[in-house]
């Protein structure tokens, strides 16, 4: 089956009990057993509900995986996937990180004696100077959050495969629409279904697929141990949403390059940040190992943050504010909002520069959103 027909159908058939023919919200903790342990697979539900298990089933036939595990948040979904790490581990991680994943490792992880230290990445050898005896994961985001860098992933994979350590790609910026980091040799997927895959801004959510057994036992026992499930009204809207990922990556990606078209022409931005434009670094190389180019667009107004801020407060369809993802168009600035707990000399050495701006392109008229940036950046015109 091809994506579309996989998200409209995996792990969706008509409901057994009743026929219903969209998965039902299971919202029950129990199940009733017919005897001491005879049951129809289901005995409580942090360790199993059927809408959980459907959306389970769904994006692991997405990503072309074998298994799935949902969870309450990606971040409940990324400490999933380090569950397995043991003191004095090592892992290496790209440096343009979400912030909260760069919170989880730097606080949570390394209190656990976990250690952790980030490389640029863009040139795939990075990884591999910063490989040590005691290295055993490799986590990478492309395109990166928020510069869009992007990572060569089938060239980690093999410095991954050749030195015995495990793989783990963050896809929620390209979704497996655009993305398959199986496919490209990655062990692991993170998602923060919060995004895309919910789509819509109105659920908080996470996954970690895979298809190796022993990641997958041990990703599970996590899940059920630790219980950051996601109730079955959440797992419910996530499938919700996922039905439609395809017809929305296709909208958001053909907004996002009118966008960043739009800017690239615009006499006060200094730079944009597209991986589908021709003038993006990487660009061949996303080309190569994405289908599409997504939704988020970088740029620098030429300013610095009170420029950037006039701007902000200026925009009428664009939101104000954080997540990205949705059917809706938001805009932020990364240098006081997200990583404004950075030193500024840092941010800099790591590319967010004043005046730096993120996009989510959302699937409104396109022409609504170049008319709602060029009104932000002239408002006398
Ligand atoms: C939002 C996000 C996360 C964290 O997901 P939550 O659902 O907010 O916990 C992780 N990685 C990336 C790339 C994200 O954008």
């Amino acid at each position: 089956m091809k994506f579309s027909t996989k998200a409209i159908h995996a792990g969706q058939k008509p409901d057994p009990a009743t026929g219903a023919t969209v998965v039902p919200i299971y919202q029950t903790a129990t199940y009733t057993q017919e005897e001491v342990g005879r049951h129809k697979g289901y005995e409580y539900s942090r360790t199993g509900n059927p809408t959980r298990t459907a959306l389970e089933e769904c994006l692991a036939s997405l990503e072309d995986g074998r298994y799935a595990c949902a969870f309450s948040s990606g971040l409940a979904a990324a400490d999933a996937a380090l569950s397995w790490l043991r003191p004095y581990d090592h892992v290496v991680a790209n440096a343009d990180l979400y912030g909260g994943t760069y919170r989880l490792f730097e606080t949570v992880y390394k209190t656990r004696q976990v250690d952790f230290c980030t490389v640029d990445g863009v040139d795939p050898s990075d990884f591999q100077k910063a490989i040590r005896p005691t290295t055993k994961l490799i986590w990478v985001e492309s395109p990166t959050n928020p510069l869009l860098q992007v990572i060569d992933l089938a060239s980690v994979a093999e410095i991954c495969a050749k030195n015995e350590i495990a793989f783990a790609v963050d896809n929620t910026f390209a979704t497996p629409y655009f993305q398959n980091p199986l496919n490209l040799g990655a062990d692991l997927v993170i998602h923060s279904t919060t995004k895309y895959i919910g789509g819509h801004s109105d659920v908080v959510g996470g996954a970690v697929v895979t298809r190796r057994d022993d990641l997958a036992d041990a990703i599970k026992f996590h899940q059920n141990a630790v219980g950051a499930i996601p109730g079955p009204f959440d797992a419910w809207l996530i499938l919700r949403g996922v039905k439609t990922l395809a017809v929305r990556m296709v909208q958001h990606e053909e907004n996002a390059r009118r966008v960043a078209l739009f800017l690239s022409g615009h006499p006060r931005v200094k730079s944009v940040a597209y991986p589908g434009l021709g003038s993006h670094p990487q660009h061949k190389l996303a080309a190569a190992q994405m289908t599409g180019f997504g939704g988020m667009v970088t740029f620098r107004i030429d300013g610095g943050p009170s420029e950037a801020n006039d701007f902000l407060k200026r925009l009428k369809i664009f939101s104000l504010a954080e997540s990205l993802g949705g059917v809706e168009s938001l805009a932020r600035y990364p240098p006081l909002m997200t990583h404004g707990s950075i030193p500024k000399a840092e941010r800099e050495h790591r590319g967010i520069c004043e005046g730096t701006i993120r996009l989510s392109v959302g699937i409104e008229d396109a022409e609504d959103l170049i008319e709602d940036l060029a009104q932000a950046f002239d408002p006398d015109r």
